[in-house]
């Protein structure tokens, strides 16, 4: 008997498996691994998708037009520069396949998102890691591994799972040591939540160069993440290319009229914003008083460190959460196997955590209240 079999590298594919949802005993878990919005959606955004249930007949508008104009006022930016696509992971896949293939490479650093190095085997091309310093991106290891079969160059900023960012000064030197015909994909999924003026989402590099395109989503700040919404900003050229590729209706009616309402209301992305803000010191602080290695980070989750020790390490602190209806994420697949990742909640939910971990490590909880 033979069975049909998949191009080659296909089942060299470790397949992504998302962060847990469910909590056995639990009916309400705390969720904290996936780094979804704390606060929900807009208002508004849930308003217009029900609006849109009515009309789920029609097709949805194929050019994604409103969505691009709402997108285009919010960060001052040219529509016609904009493509959208389910997710940030479809424009990641589709950006993939249409610049690489056999016997081309796809580069990203160490700790980059998972999807990297899946969208590369997808396409039949080489995946090629460049080591990190400090659990950061290093721009010169990036540029040392760069070969004539480079194709593209993915690079998280804020990076997912280790929080860390490069400064643009960092970026436009990476940028600078390219050649021209390798496109330099910045995953901004985080941006939104960076308050540091050293830091420029990508926009600036997008402008200045043919080969840069700048990733960006809605599930995070915009906790739309069930919608399946992302969008590109790119140069003129990315953008045509990107819009060949895409299936004609890739973005549902749904998505387009709550992505709209929720670029819109930027009440409720402050509102975002302040919690991560508010809450993300006051949950280290506590973490590190509890002994635990925790780098800092820019956006809406934090990576915690734990020791290697039998019974006290990331795999008995995850089995231990879980227990508590607590789901938080595991970093075997990133490498980091003694880390686990947490993201930003509300306060009384990562009160529960800190007390939690701090049972956990057989210590009394952090007095520091938040607030
Ligand atoms: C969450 C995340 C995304 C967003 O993916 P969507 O497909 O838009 O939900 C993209 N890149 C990184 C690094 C992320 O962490």
């Amino acid at each position: 008997m033979t069975a049909p079999a998949p191009r080659p590298g296909i089942l060299d594919i470790a397949p992504y498996v998302g962060g847990e949802s469910k909590a056995h005993g639990h009916a309400e878990p705390v969720r904290l691994a996936s780094n979804e919005g704390a606060l929900g959606p807009s208002p508004l955004a849930i308003a217009a998708y029900e609006r849109n249930a009515a009309s789920l007949h029609r097709y949805p508008d194929g050019s994604v037009g409103e969505l691009r104009a709402a997108i285009g006022r919010r960060y001052g930016l040219d529509p016609a520069r904009i493509v959208c696509g389910a997710g940030s992971d479809e424009l990641i896949a589709l950006l993939t396949r249409a610049y690489a293939g056999p016997g081309d490479e796809v580069l990203y650093s160490q700790y980059g998102f998972l999807m990297y190095a899946i969208a590369a085997k997808t396409a039949g091309a080489t995946p090629v890691t460049a080591p990190e310093a400090g659990l950061r991106a290093d721009v010169d290891a990036i540029l040392g591994r760069v070969t004539d079969r480079t194709r593209i160059v993915f690079l998280a900023n804020p990076n997912n799972p280790t929080g860390s960012y490069l400064p643009h000064a960092e970026m436009r030197r990476l940028h600078a040591g390219l050649p021209g015909h390798v496109v330099l994909a910045v995953d901004a999924a985080y941006a939104e939540y960076v308050v540091r003026n050293d830091y420029e989402p990508g926009i600036a590099l997008v402008d200045g160069a043919q080969n840069v395109v700048m990733l960006r989503t809605f599930s995070k700040i915009h906790a739309l993440a069930a919608l399946r919404l992302g969008w590109a900003y790119c140069s003129p050229g990315i953008a045509d290319v990107l819009n060949r590729v895409r299936g004609p209706f890739n973005v549902n009616a749904p998505s387009q009229a709550a992505g709209v309402a929720a670029v819109e209301d930027s009440a409720h992305m402050a509102r975002a914003r302040a919690q991560v803000e508010h809450c993300r010191p006051w949950f280290r602080e506590g973490l590190l008083s509890l002994g635990l290695d925790v780098p800092d980070s820019v956006a809406n989750f934090l990576l915690v460190r734990f020791p290697r020790q039998a019974g006290k390490d990331a795999d008995a602190a995850h089995a231990y959460l879980t227990d508590r209806g607590i789901l938080v994420r595991k970093m075997v697949a990133y490498g980091l196997p003694d880390a686990l990742r947490i993201s930003i909640g509300l306060d009384h939910e990562m009160r529960l955590v800190l007390d939690a971990v701090a049972a956990f490590m057989g210590k009394s909880p952090p007095a520091r209240a938040p607030g």
